[in-house]
């Protein structure tokens, strides 16, 4: 029997961009069933992520319009990564495949073709490969790249130019639940589960409308989540760091004895202000990083749920009535 696919995709705030692209979805949805790679029970599933324009009203009017089509809606705006994890949760036990995929148009849905094609031919993961940024800006360029260099400077391990465009099947999809963190950050989480995985690359393309919600800033709280969610690598680079401003003290404090005994201690007043400086700048960077690592820990003891699902295009509910008194 052919696969279940589903394509998960968040959505927040894309009125603009979803009517273009929900029809792009459903047209490969049918291209790919009537090939035969996949089954008639596939699946469109939306997550609106506590978007605050009209697009739960949208993906509400796509399923009435086609069965193909599903949403689910989170109770609030719960961030990119806790979008993609409801939707991915939500199929796992109703299909044997996922692909997300962003809502913008950017990621080429014909890639889907490989990755089914990878899947058929016993791959668990597929991870969708950007193989050209030209049309970003020189900007966003840049800085992406710097970021996965970044990442994979601090030990996070991720695959070079991968967003969150891949396959999974429902197999891996078991297993993953059993990773139970809230700093979420799943290109790197991913890769941790293991299975056969494989890549296929796709040049991006530009939004097809709206705007882009990773602004530098938010790029940024990625990086570092990702890292130190990943990664423990920066606490290493700080013992080091103190192992090397130590062995410096050493000879600082030589210095300083040398000179008392030598009877030449009045000057140094310009010395003893750049090493205070120094030193206290390092530990304060240094109380960050480990700041960074204790919010982590902070966040996780409390086990929140990772995601609230407060609607589903397939059970909606009845507008509560008045009471009549
Ligand atoms: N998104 C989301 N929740 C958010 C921000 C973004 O579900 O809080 C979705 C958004 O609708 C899109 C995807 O995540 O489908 C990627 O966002 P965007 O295209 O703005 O990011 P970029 O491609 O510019 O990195
Ligand atoms: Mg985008």
């Amino acid at each position: 029997m052919a696969a279940v696919l589903y394509i998960v995709i968040p959505c927040y705030n894309e009125e603009a961009v979803l009517p273009i692209t929900a029809p792009m979805f459903l047209e490969k949805l049918r291209a790919l069933i009537a090939a035969g790679k996949i089954s008639e029970e596939s699946r469109v599933l939306f997550v609106n992520d506590g978007s605050r324009d009209r697009t739960w009203d949208i993906i509400l009017e796509l399923a009435d319009s086609d069965p193909h089509y599903l949403g689910i809606s989170q109770s609030r705006n719960r961030g990119h990564q806790n979008a993609v994890l409801a939707g991915l949760m939500e199929a796992r036990d109703r299909c044997d495949i996922t692909i997300s995929i962003d809502c913008d148009g950017q990621d080429d849905i014909n890639a889907m073709d490989q990755m089914v094609d990878a899947y058929l031919d016993g791959c668990e993961v597929v991870y969708g490969v950007r193989s050209s940024r030209e049309t970003d800006t020189f900007f966003k360029r840049f800085t992406a790249q710097g970021f996965y260099k970044f990442l994979a400077s601090m030990g996070a391990e991720v695959v070079y130019n991968h967003a969150d465009y891949r396959l999974i099947s429902a197999r891996v999809l078991q297993e993953f639940a059993n990773f139970r963190e809230v700093n979420l950050f799943l290109r790197g989480l991913v890769p941790l589960v293991g299975f056969k995985s494989t890549t296929v690359s796709y040049s991006r393309a530009e939004r097809l409308a709206g705007e882009s919600h990773y602004p530098l800033k938010k790029m940024i709280a990625l990086a570092v989540d990702g890292i130190t969610s990943l990664s423990v690598k920066p606490l290493r680079l700080i013992t080091g760091f103190g192992v090397v401003v130590a062995m410096l003290s050493f000879v600082g404090v030589l210095w300083a004895l040398i000179a008392a005994l030598c009877g030449r201690t009045v000057a140094g007043w310009a010395s003893m202000t750049c090493i205070v400086c120094f030193v206290s700048g390092v530990q304060l960077i240094c109380l960050g990083i480990i700041g960074e690592y204790i919010g982590k820990i902070y966040m996780e003891t409390k086990q929140r749920p990772r995601y609230i699902i407060s609607e589903r295009s397939w059970e909606r509910q009845e507008p509560r009535k008045k009471q009549e008194s």
